[in-house]
Protein backbone atom coordinates (compact mmCIF):
# COMPACT_ATOMS: atom_id res chain seq x y z
CA UNK A 1 0.00 0.00 0.00
CA UNK A 2 1.61 3.31 -0.74
CA UNK A 3 1.63 6.31 1.52
CA UNK A 4 -2.25 7.84 2.00
CA UNK A 5 -3.00 10.99 0.50
CA UNK A 6 -6.07 13.09 0.77
CA UNK A 7 -8.38 13.10 -2.28
CA UNK A 8 -11.77 14.43 -0.61
CA UNK A 9 -12.54 17.35 0.70
CA UNK A 10 -14.27 17.11 4.10
CA UNK A 11 -17.84 17.02 4.57
CA UNK A 12 -17.58 18.70 7.48
CA UNK A 13 -15.96 21.66 8.53
CA UNK A 14 -15.28 19.48 12.15
CA UNK A 15 -14.46 16.24 10.30
CA UNK A 16 -10.92 15.60 9.89
CA UNK A 17 -9.15 14.75 7.21
CA UNK A 18 -5.89 12.79 6.46
CA UNK A 19 -4.66 16.65 5.24
CA UNK A 20 -4.61 17.37 9.20
CA UNK A 21 -1.42 14.81 9.95
CA UNK A 22 1.69 14.70 8.74
CA UNK A 23 2.07 11.31 7.97
CA UNK A 24 5.42 10.02 8.96
CA UNK A 25 7.39 6.28 9.15
CA UNK A 26 5.25 2.52 8.81
CA UNK A 27 4.97 1.39 12.06
CA UNK A 28 3.47 -1.63 10.78
CA UNK A 29 1.50 -3.66 8.77
CA UNK A 30 -1.80 -5.59 9.52
CA UNK A 31 -3.49 -8.32 7.24
CA UNK A 32 -5.30 -5.31 5.66
CA UNK A 33 -4.19 -2.03 6.90
CA UNK A 34 -1.13 -0.54 7.61
CA UNK A 35 -0.09 1.91 10.49
CA UNK A 36 1.75 5.07 10.38
CA UNK A 37 3.18 7.12 12.88
CA UNK A 38 1.24 10.79 12.57
CA UNK A 39 1.47 14.59 13.60
CA UNK A 40 -1.60 16.20 13.95
CA UNK A 41 -0.16 19.26 12.63
CA UNK A 42 -2.40 22.07 14.03
CA UNK A 43 -1.96 20.48 17.99
CA UNK A 44 1.30 19.23 17.03
CA UNK A 45 0.26 16.17 18.36
CA UNK A 46 1.69 12.26 17.52
CA UNK A 47 -0.43 9.38 16.97
CA UNK A 48 -0.76 5.61 15.39
CA UNK A 49 -3.46 5.98 11.75
CA UNK A 50 -4.20 3.11 11.06
CA UNK A 51 -5.09 2.71 7.20
CA UNK A 52 -7.09 0.29 5.77
CA UNK A 53 -7.53 -0.03 2.01
CA UNK A 54 -11.38 -0.37 0.90
CA UNK A 55 -11.58 -2.36 -1.87
CA UNK A 56 -9.16 -4.80 0.21
CA UNK A 57 -11.94 -5.01 3.23
CA UNK A 58 -14.34 -5.26 0.54
CA UNK A 59 -12.50 -8.16 -1.22
CA UNK A 60 -11.91 -10.19 2.35
CA UNK A 61 -15.16 -9.67 3.14
CA UNK A 62 -13.66 -7.86 6.47
CA UNK A 63 -16.29 -5.33 6.92
CA UNK A 64 -18.06 -6.59 9.83
CA UNK A 65 -14.41 -6.46 11.89
CA UNK A 66 -13.31 -2.91 10.80
CA UNK A 67 -17.01 -1.82 11.78
CA UNK A 68 -17.07 -3.90 14.84
CA UNK A 69 -13.03 -2.66 15.82
CA UNK A 70 -14.37 0.75 15.53
CA UNK A 71 -17.85 0.11 17.60
CA UNK A 72 -15.41 -1.19 20.79
CA UNK A 73 -13.00 1.14 20.53
CA UNK A 74 -15.35 4.14 20.39
CA UNK A 75 -16.76 2.38 23.58
CA UNK A 76 -13.60 2.08 25.45
CA UNK A 77 -12.16 5.87 24.31
CA UNK A 78 -15.74 7.33 25.76
CA UNK A 79 -15.41 5.65 28.84
CA UNK A 80 -11.66 5.93 30.23
CA UNK A 81 -10.84 4.45 33.57
CA UNK A 82 -8.52 6.69 36.25
CA UNK A 83 -6.99 3.44 37.49
CA UNK A 84 -7.10 1.32 34.08
CA UNK A 85 -5.83 3.53 31.16
CA UNK A 86 -4.47 0.32 29.33
CA UNK A 87 -6.35 0.65 26.17
CA UNK A 88 -5.10 2.58 22.75
CA UNK A 89 -7.93 4.64 22.39
CA UNK A 90 -10.25 6.27 19.21
CA UNK A 91 -9.42 9.93 18.46
CA UNK A 92 -11.18 10.10 15.55
CA UNK A 93 -12.15 8.43 11.91
CA UNK A 94 -12.43 9.45 8.68
CA UNK A 95 -12.53 8.27 5.06
CA UNK A 96 -11.77 8.98 1.39
CA UNK A 97 -12.80 7.32 -1.54
CA UNK A 98 -9.98 4.59 -1.07
CA UNK A 99 -9.27 4.74 2.53
CA UNK A 100 -10.40 4.06 5.74
CA UNK A 101 -8.44 5.92 8.54
CA UNK A 102 -8.24 5.42 12.73
CA UNK A 103 -6.65 7.76 14.73
CA UNK A 104 -5.44 6.20 17.44
CA UNK A 105 -2.85 6.66 20.82
CA UNK A 106 0.52 5.75 19.32
CA UNK A 107 2.47 3.05 21.33
CA UNK A 108 6.50 4.29 21.14
CA UNK A 109 7.78 1.10 23.16
CA UNK A 110 5.77 -1.25 20.35
CA UNK A 111 4.81 -4.75 21.35
CA UNK A 112 5.07 -6.39 24.17
CA UNK A 113 5.92 -9.55 22.62
CA UNK A 114 8.81 -7.96 21.05
CA UNK A 115 10.33 -6.91 24.98
CA UNK A 116 9.53 -10.68 26.35
CA UNK A 117 11.32 -12.21 23.24
CA UNK A 118 14.55 -10.12 23.71
CA UNK A 119 14.35 -11.14 27.41
CA UNK A 120 13.32 -14.59 26.33
CA UNK A 121 11.18 -14.91 29.80
CA UNK A 122 10.06 -11.92 32.42
CA UNK A 123 10.81 -13.11 35.77
CA UNK A 124 8.08 -13.22 38.44
CA UNK A 125 8.58 -9.57 39.26
CA UNK A 126 8.12 -8.54 36.06
CA UNK A 127 5.32 -11.22 35.03
CA UNK A 128 3.29 -10.01 37.94
CA UNK A 129 3.36 -6.55 36.51
CA UNK A 130 2.10 -6.74 33.21
CA UNK A 131 -0.39 -9.53 34.34
CA UNK A 132 -1.63 -7.21 36.89
CA UNK A 133 -2.19 -4.31 34.43
CA UNK A 134 -3.72 -6.94 31.59
CA UNK A 135 -5.60 -7.82 34.69
CA UNK A 136 -6.71 -4.21 35.47
CA UNK A 137 -7.68 -3.51 31.66
CA UNK A 138 -9.94 -6.80 32.02
CA UNK A 139 -11.99 -5.79 34.83
CA UNK A 140 -12.43 -2.09 33.07
CA UNK A 141 -13.24 -3.94 29.97
CA UNK A 142 -15.57 -6.62 31.45
CA UNK A 143 -17.53 -3.93 33.08
CA UNK A 144 -18.88 -2.34 29.86
CA UNK A 145 -19.50 -5.45 29.14
CA UNK A 146 -16.62 -6.38 26.04
CA UNK A 147 -15.14 -9.50 25.39
CA UNK A 148 -11.67 -9.01 23.71
CA UNK A 149 -11.42 -12.66 22.28
CA UNK A 150 -7.83 -11.79 20.87
CA UNK A 151 -5.78 -11.38 23.97
CA UNK A 152 -2.12 -12.18 23.43
CA UNK A 153 1.18 -10.43 23.83
CA UNK A 154 0.96 -9.09 20.10
CA UNK A 155 -1.86 -7.45 21.18
CA UNK A 156 -0.27 -5.39 24.04
CA UNK A 157 1.17 -2.66 22.86
CA UNK A 158 3.43 -0.23 25.34
CA UNK A 159 3.44 3.74 25.96
CA UNK A 160 6.19 5.96 26.35
CA UNK A 161 6.91 4.91 30.24
CA UNK A 162 6.67 1.07 29.44
CA UNK A 163 2.85 0.86 30.52
CA UNK A 164 -0.21 -1.79 28.84
CA UNK A 165 -2.35 0.03 25.83
CA UNK A 166 -4.33 -3.30 24.70
CA UNK A 167 -5.34 -3.13 20.99
CA UNK A 168 -7.05 -5.40 18.04
CA UNK A 169 -10.30 -5.68 18.74
CA UNK A 170 -11.43 -6.75 15.45
CA UNK A 171 -12.26 -10.28 17.12
CA UNK A 172 -14.32 -8.50 20.39
CA UNK A 173 -17.48 -9.04 21.49
CA UNK A 174 -20.26 -6.66 22.77
CA UNK A 175 -22.25 -8.60 24.88
CA UNK A 176 -26.01 -7.66 25.25
CA UNK A 177 -27.27 -7.07 28.43
CA UNK A 178 -29.55 -9.61 28.86
CA UNK A 179 -26.33 -12.12 28.13
CA UNK A 180 -24.95 -13.63 31.38
CA UNK A 181 -21.66 -12.85 31.52
CA UNK A 182 -20.34 -14.79 34.69
CA UNK A 183 -21.99 -17.73 34.79
CA UNK A 184 -22.50 -19.60 31.12
CA UNK A 185 -24.25 -22.44 31.42
CA UNK A 186 -22.38 -24.91 29.60
CA UNK A 187 -24.10 -26.30 26.08
CA UNK A 188 -24.93 -29.49 25.04
CA UNK A 189 -22.37 -30.86 22.53
CA UNK A 190 -22.26 -34.16 21.11
CA UNK A 191 -18.24 -34.36 21.14
CA UNK A 192 -15.55 -32.81 22.47
CA UNK A 193 -13.42 -32.59 19.46
CA UNK A 194 -13.91 -29.42 17.51
CA UNK A 195 -12.54 -31.06 14.26
CA UNK A 196 -14.88 -34.31 14.61
CA UNK A 197 -18.57 -33.27 14.35
CA UNK A 198 -20.00 -30.93 11.42
CA UNK A 199 -21.41 -28.01 13.74
CA UNK A 200 -17.84 -27.36 15.03
CA UNK A 201 -15.79 -27.39 11.34
CA UNK A 202 -18.53 -25.33 10.28
CA UNK A 203 -17.62 -22.08 12.78
CA UNK A 204 -14.67 -20.64 12.24
CA UNK A 205 -13.31 -19.96 15.60
CA UNK A 206 -11.99 -16.09 16.41
CA UNK A 207 -8.65 -15.23 18.37
CA UNK A 208 -5.22 -17.37 17.61
CA UNK A 209 -5.04 -20.94 18.04
CA UNK A 210 -2.60 -20.54 20.69
CA UNK A 211 -4.55 -18.35 22.92
CA UNK A 212 -8.29 -19.69 22.14
CA UNK A 213 -10.34 -21.12 24.58
CA UNK A 214 -11.77 -24.54 24.52
CA UNK A 215 -15.90 -23.15 24.32
CA UNK A 216 -15.13 -20.84 21.45
CA UNK A 217 -12.96 -23.99 19.24
CA UNK A 218 -15.91 -26.30 20.54
CA UNK A 219 -18.56 -23.58 18.88
CA UNK A 220 -20.23 -23.04 22.24
CA UNK A 221 -20.55 -19.47 20.88
CA UNK A 222 -23.32 -18.94 22.98
CA UNK A 223 -21.51 -19.38 26.24
CA UNK A 224 -18.90 -17.68 24.87
CA UNK A 225 -17.99 -14.24 27.93
CA UNK A 226 -15.67 -13.24 29.40
CA UNK A 227 -13.71 -16.66 30.72
CA UNK A 228 -12.51 -16.44 27.24
CA UNK A 229 -10.21 -13.44 28.16
CA UNK A 230 -9.40 -15.56 31.48
CA UNK A 231 -8.07 -18.08 29.38
CA UNK A 232 -6.59 -16.37 27.30
CA UNK A 233 -4.79 -14.55 30.70
CA UNK A 234 -3.71 -17.74 31.79
CA UNK A 235 -1.51 -18.72 28.36
CA UNK A 236 -0.31 -14.98 28.63
CA UNK A 237 1.08 -15.41 31.95
CA UNK A 238 2.44 -18.75 31.52
CA UNK A 239 4.11 -17.49 28.52
CA UNK A 240 5.61 -14.49 30.29
CA UNK A 241 7.43 -17.02 32.80
CA UNK A 242 8.24 -19.72 30.13
CA UNK A 243 8.97 -17.74 26.73
CA UNK A 244 6.24 -20.00 24.80
CA UNK A 245 2.16 -20.29 24.81
CA UNK A 246 1.32 -23.48 27.20
CA UNK A 247 -0.44 -25.33 23.87
CA UNK A 248 1.85 -25.68 20.92
CA UNK A 249 2.25 -27.96 18.05
CA UNK A 250 3.16 -28.22 14.65
CA UNK A 251 -0.15 -27.24 13.27
CA UNK A 252 -3.86 -25.83 14.57
CA UNK A 253 -5.38 -29.52 15.03
CA UNK A 254 -2.57 -30.39 17.32
CA UNK A 255 -3.00 -27.27 18.86
CA UNK A 256 -6.57 -27.59 19.85
CA UNK A 257 -6.35 -31.36 20.60
CA UNK A 258 -3.88 -30.11 23.41
CA UNK A 259 -6.28 -27.43 24.57
CA UNK A 260 -9.30 -28.95 24.81
CA UNK A 261 -7.47 -31.95 26.88
CA UNK A 262 -6.02 -29.13 29.09
CA UNK A 263 -2.59 -30.83 27.84
CA UNK A 264 0.06 -29.13 28.90
CA UNK A 265 3.58 -29.14 31.36
CA UNK A 266 5.14 -26.79 33.37
CA UNK A 267 8.70 -26.36 33.52
CA UNK A 268 10.41 -28.06 36.79
CA UNK A 269 11.38 -24.60 37.86
CA UNK A 270 8.07 -22.86 37.08
CA UNK A 271 6.76 -21.12 40.33
CA UNK A 272 4.66 -22.57 42.75
CA UNK A 273 2.11 -19.67 42.96
CA UNK A 274 2.32 -18.93 39.15
CA UNK A 275 1.56 -22.82 38.54
CA UNK A 276 -1.71 -22.23 41.29
CA UNK A 277 -2.93 -19.53 39.22
CA UNK A 278 -2.55 -20.67 35.56
CA UNK A 279 -3.85 -23.55 36.90
CA UNK A 280 -7.23 -22.43 37.79
CA UNK A 281 -7.19 -20.22 34.95
CA UNK A 282 -6.66 -22.95 32.80
CA UNK A 283 -10.10 -24.66 33.21
CA UNK A 284 -11.92 -26.20 30.66
CA UNK A 285 -15.31 -25.01 32.25
CA UNK A 286 -15.36 -21.24 31.68
CA UNK A 287 -17.57 -21.04 34.52
CA UNK A 288 -14.47 -22.45 37.05
CA UNK A 289 -11.99 -20.38 35.92
CA UNK A 290 -10.58 -18.53 38.85
CA UNK A 291 -12.76 -14.87 38.59
CA UNK A 292 -15.78 -16.13 36.76
CA UNK A 293 -18.03 -16.25 39.51
CA UNK A 294 -16.97 -13.57 41.77
CA UNK A 295 -19.48 -10.47 41.88
CA UNK A 296 -17.18 -8.03 42.32
CA UNK A 297 -14.45 -8.95 39.19
CA UNK A 298 -12.11 -10.01 39.87
CA UNK A 299 -11.16 -10.08 43.41
CA UNK A 300 -10.47 -13.96 43.73
CA UNK A 301 -7.43 -12.86 40.94
CA UNK A 302 -6.32 -9.90 42.23
CA UNK A 303 -6.36 -11.55 45.95
CA UNK A 304 -4.49 -14.84 44.82
CA UNK A 305 -1.08 -15.47 46.30
CA UNK A 306 0.75 -14.73 42.86
CA UNK A 307 -0.94 -11.17 43.60
CA UNK A 308 0.63 -10.43 46.71
CA UNK A 309 1.51 -7.30 47.75
CA UNK A 310 0.43 -5.79 44.50
CA UNK A 311 -1.43 -2.34 44.81
CA UNK A 312 -3.52 -3.16 41.29
CA UNK A 313 -4.77 0.68 41.67
CA UNK A 314 -1.67 2.32 40.91
CA UNK A 315 0.52 0.39 39.04
CA UNK A 316 -0.20 3.15 35.99
CA UNK A 317 1.79 5.36 37.85
CA UNK A 318 4.61 3.12 38.68
CA UNK A 319 7.69 2.72 36.90
CA UNK A 320 7.79 -0.60 34.93
CA UNK A 321 10.44 -3.26 36.63
CA UNK A 322 13.98 -2.94 35.18
CA UNK A 323 15.82 -5.47 33.75
CA UNK A 324 19.10 -5.34 34.96
P1 LIG B 1 -3.90 -8.26 11.68
O1 LIG B 1 -4.68 -7.19 11.02
O2 LIG B 1 -3.31 -9.23 10.73
O3 LIG B 1 -4.58 -8.89 12.85
P2 LIG B 1 -2.52 -6.45 13.33
O4 LIG B 1 -3.70 -6.44 14.22
O5 LIG B 1 -1.17 -6.51 13.98
O6 LIG B 1 -2.60 -7.59 12.27
P3 LIG B 1 -2.69 -3.64 12.78
O7 LIG B 1 -3.61 -3.36 13.90
O8 LIG B 1 -2.98 -3.00 11.47
O9 LIG B 1 -2.61 -5.16 12.42
O10 LIG B 1 -1.22 -3.27 13.24
C1 LIG B 1 -0.09 -3.52 12.42
C2 LIG B 1 1.17 -3.27 13.24
O11 LIG B 1 1.31 -1.87 13.50
C3 LIG B 1 1.16 -3.93 14.61
O12 LIG B 1 1.73 -5.20 14.56
C4 LIG B 1 1.99 -2.99 15.47
O13 LIG B 1 3.35 -3.36 15.44
C5 LIG B 1 1.81 -1.64 14.80
N1 LIG B 1 0.84 -0.82 15.52
C6 LIG B 1 -0.50 -0.98 15.54
N2 LIG B 1 -1.10 -0.09 16.33
C7 LIG B 1 -0.11 0.68 16.84
C8 LIG B 1 -0.08 1.80 17.75
N3 LIG B 1 -1.21 2.28 18.28
N4 LIG B 1 1.12 2.33 18.06
C9 LIG B 1 2.26 1.82 17.55
N5 LIG B 1 2.30 0.77 16.69
C10 LIG B 1 1.14 0.21 16.33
Amino acid sequence: MSQPTTEEAPSKPTKKTANDYAFGKLLGEGSFSNVYLAKDVKAQREYAIKVCDKMHIIREKKAELIQREKQVMTIISHHRSDVAPFFVNLYATFQDSERLYFVMTYAPSGELLKLLNFHKTFNKETCRFYAGEILQALIHLHNLKIVHRDLKPENILLNEFGHVLITDFGSAKIMSSNEKADLPEPEKSNSDDPTSNKQSRKNSFVGTAQYVSPEVLQGKYSIVGPPADLWAFGCVIYQFLTGSSPFNGPNEYLIFQKIIKINYDFPPDFDSEAKDIVENLLRLEPGERLGSRDTDRYTSIKSHEFFHGIDFDVLHKQDPPSFD
